[in-house]
């Protein structure tokens, strides 16, 4: 009954207060979804062959670009033309600035992401594209039986400090009925209060990294707490490489199917699962390309980078971005039916977790928050050599002051406890065999192995 009211006019009300479309986006994707594979891809190559005609109008970046290319956008006959263009990274955007925005957008807010390579990167996010999100999100959580006004409880980052905007959205959280529980503090004793606060709250879906409501899966686990009895009818997770483990453990505790999603604040929401297994990558809005090193498109079935073009992102436009994940598209249908492809074999999400010294183990984001807060850190590397031993490399983009590195110290100590912080300035990092950048790396064991 609440649910109802939310869904149905709490959420479109605060939607049309927001300026955003997404009500009726969602109708239109919820119809589209069973378009046959032609019809989507003919209405896809439209969308996309407006959106080029739209950039290269209204961003300067575009504008000069395709001048340069002597391209002429708006006459793809197949959206595989795309690959004529080249790929844009957070570097480019970095550089490229406010040369990405358009000339006509409505209001922007600024995004700020550190990804998971431990590069920040600073973009600017319009209605438009904010809207196909939500959307998209909520298509996928209706996929599973729940909507928009069930409860929900979240175990994810929060930031650092709580400022005014997020009172507000503490008040709206609660009447969406959505619970955050902090993902970065997970100590046993934290985690004993999030279990009570689950049990007490009762919620109708669990949303949270893999690797979090994998630790308090654990937890309860091993203290014999049920909490199969609650009446949770799905988990879903992102945001990291889900582990079968994981996905066992969370599967067997809370009694429910785990959902995986796949996406990011820079890329937006590029897949999510659907009850028959399939990862369906939102074709609506995005193509997503996969490459190989050299840039060079990959046949289905091939693991490469995920390179994607959002095409509701006119007012700061993601053209071929790399998200520096790795994947590949999928071969067939998914029973389900739905003719959106499918997204397969994602391996680019490791977040690590870190032991502190008092023996907490704790999401690693809670010291890479820390380090996004500093403009000027280009690049970062945790090393946790022991328990009592880590280790920071940073690649620094202009000099960083003493009151900067107090404030590391600070809160690496808090997080971390008594422990020897080495901070050592290098002017690169190495990546991963794979090319993965990898921004954690603890020595003290596979805190993740669930086992
Ligand atoms: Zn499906």
């Amino acid at each position: 009954m609440y649910t109802k009211l939310v869904s149905s006019v709490l959420f479109p009300i605060h939607e049309l207060i927001k300026r955003h479309s997404s009500v009726s986006l969602r109708r239109e994707l919820e119809a589209s979804q069973w378009f046959n594979q032609d019809k989507l891809a003919a209405m896809q190559l439209a969308k996309l062959n407006q959106f080029m005609v739209n950039i290269a109008q209204h961003v300067p970046y575009y504008r000069a670009l395709f001048q340069e290319l002597d391209f002429v956008p708006g006459q793809f006959k197949s959206v595989v033309e795309l690959a004529n263009l080249p790929l844009l990274d957070k570097a480019k955007i970095r550089q490229a600035g406010s040369l990405l925005q358009a000339d006509n957008a409505g209001p922007l807010t600024l995004f700020n992401t550190g990804g998971s390579s431990g590069q920040p990167l600073q973009f600017m996010v319009g209605k438009q594209r904010k809207s196909h999100d939500v959307a998209a999100k909520w298509r996928a959580t209706r996929w599973w039986d729940v909507d928009i006004g069930d409860k929900e409880l979240v175990v994810w980052g929060s930031p650092i400090e709580l400022g005014a905007q997020d009172h507000l959205k503490q008040w709206r959280d609660r009447v969406f009925r959505s619970r955050l529980l902090p993902a970065f503090a997970m100590s046993d004793q934290h985690i004993k209060g999030y279990i009570n606060e689950i049990i007490d709250y009762a919620p109708t879906m669990l949303f949270g990294y893999p690797s979090s409501l994998a630790l308090i899966a654990r937890y309860a686990k091993r203290h014999q707490i049920d909490l199969s009895t609650l009446g949770i009818k799905v988990a879903f997770v992102t945001s990291e490489r889900l582990f079968e483990n994981q996905k066992a453990l969370i599967s067997e505790v809370f009694n429910c199917p785990v959902a995986n999603g796949y996406g990011g604040r820079d890329a937006g929401f590029i897949a999510h699962q659907c009850p028959h297994g399939g990862m369906h990558i939102s074709a609506e809005d995005i193509i997503v390309e996969i490459v190989d090193k050299l840039g060079n498109p990959l046949p289905a079935g091939e693991i490469g980078e995920v390179v994607v073009t959002h095409l509701a992102t006119a007012e700061f436009p993601f053209v071929r971005y790399r998200t520096g994940d790795l994947a590949c598209l999928g071969t067939d249908l998914c029973p389900c039916g739905r003719h959106l492809p499918l997204l397969e074999s994602i391996e680019g999400r490791t977040t690590d977790f870190v032991l502190a010294a008092d023996g907490t183990t704790m999401h690693a984001l809670s010291l890479i928050y820390v380090l996004r807060e500093l403009a000027n850190v280009a690049e970062f590397k945790i090393i946790q050599e022991s328990q009592f031993h880590t280790r920071l490399l940073l690649v620094m983009q202009s000099d960083i002051d003493n009151a900067s590195i107090d404030f590391i110290r600070r809160n690496f100590h808090q997080r971390l406890g008594d422990i020897q912080l080495d901070i050592e300035f290098v002017s690169q990092i190495p990546r991963e065999k794979s090319g993965k950048f990898k921004y954690v790396e603890s020595k003290v064991g596979a805190t993740w192995d669930y086992a």
